[in-house]
């Protein structure tokens, strides 16, 4: 991240295209069937890329809310008056697919289907895999916003019939913050060159852009984030690839949960639906005093999130990035040290 790279020099473009072929094997696609496109901005802006991209003026998206980010595409259809209609589960239940169904049965105009992953807002784990190939078999279009779980949990993508799923550089592929990232269905991508709503966020426009001119972005990108994820990349291959820093995830997080358990924080979210990403423990009394617990840890080191919850007060623990065992045990230790002078 120290050198300064052109953004039209053919070392760097090679940099952007090997890295377009990594999110293919990760993706676990074909390359014939499958491509991946890169967008400058934070995930918000990938998402976005896509929503205001691939949707043409006649289509209908159904959109699956079980939390903030859910929410959040609902938002981004107002913005550019795409027709939608809203599946809203409680935050603290997963999506299923009889809802889905029921859904469709009532608005069969469908023909965009966008639904989260990991729903980052309670840690909730939603089941794509019974739900995916099922819209897709309907003739739906699907889209994942697989933000906080691309690279952390193995997820098939071309097997699933996902046609567009986004993630970005600094979640589970532990890169820097700085861009996001499309896997799209080839030929579904050929079909909406045109359409997209924006200049900048138009996700065909970049996909030819890179592949007419070997890993060239439309405009400026990030440089230097780019080869801090070049070098994330490599080192998820050393880790032994997804399948390793899943179970590494895993582990923590049961370790995480099941210790603070002990000290008297209940987590959220059943262990069924649980991600290995991100644990939502609600406050363990009336008084609890968010604020402090907050301080004290980062006094220690840790800096946590607060809850996203409009019904509990919760706050959340988040284990994305080089954690191990080791760190999961300090940070309990020092939890429980704190609880016995809180209380
Ligand atoms: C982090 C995240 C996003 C994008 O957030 P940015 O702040 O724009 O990077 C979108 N969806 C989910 C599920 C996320 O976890």
């Amino acid at each position: 991240m120290e050198f300064d790279y052109c953004t039209w020099d053919d070392d760097y473009k090679g940099i952007t295209q090997t890295i377009r072929r990594s999110l293919l094997d990760i993706a676990q696609v074909s390359s014939k069937k499958y491509t991946s496109v890169l967008m400058q901005g934070s995930g918000t802006y990938g998402v976005e890329s896509v929503i205001s991209s691939v949707i043409p003026d006649d289509g209908t998206l159904m959109i699956a809310m079980n939390g903030a980010y859910g929410e959040r595409i609902g938002q981004m259809a107002d913005v550019y008056g795409i027709d939608h209609v809203d599946l809203i589960i409680d935050e603290q239940q997963p999506i299923t697919l009889e809802s889905v169904k029921q859904m469709l049965k009532r608005y069969p105009e469908t023909t965009h289907f966008a639904m989260i992953h990991c729903e980052t807002t309670t840690g909730i784990l939603n089941p794509i895999e019974e739900i995916i190939p099922w819209m897709h078999e309907q003739g739906i279009i699907t889209i994942v916003d697989a933000m906080s779980s691309f690279g952390g949990i193995p997820i098939a993508v071309e097997d699933l019939k996902i046609d567009y799923l986004i993630s970005s550089t600094n979640k589970c592929i532990q890169g820097v913050p700085g861009f996001s990232f499309i896997v799209a269905n080839e030929e579904k991508l050929r079909e909406i060159e045109g359409i997209a709503r924006t200049l900048s966020l138009d996700l065909y426009s970049q996909f030819d852009e890179m592949e007419a001119n070997n890993g060239k972005w439309r405009f400026t990108s990030p440089t230097h984030v780019v080869h801090a994820f070049a070098q994330a990349l490599i080192e998820l291959r050393v880790e032994g690839g997804v399948e390793k820093r899943f179970e590494r995830y895993r582990d923590n997080q049961s370790k995480l949960s099941e210790g603070m358990k002990k000290l008297g924080f209940e987590p959220l979210i059943d262990t069924d639906w649980q991600s290995p990403i991100i644990t939502s423990f609600k406050y363990p009394s009336d008084d609890f005093d968010f604020g402090k617990f907050y301080s004290k840890l980062k006094e220690s080191g840790f800096v946590i999130y607060p809850g996203k919850l409009s019904e509990v007060p919760t706050f959340r623990i988040g284990n994305i990035g080089e954690v191990y065992a080791e760190d999961i045990d300090r940070l309990l230790k020092v939890i429980e040290k704190l609880s016995q002078k809180i209380s």
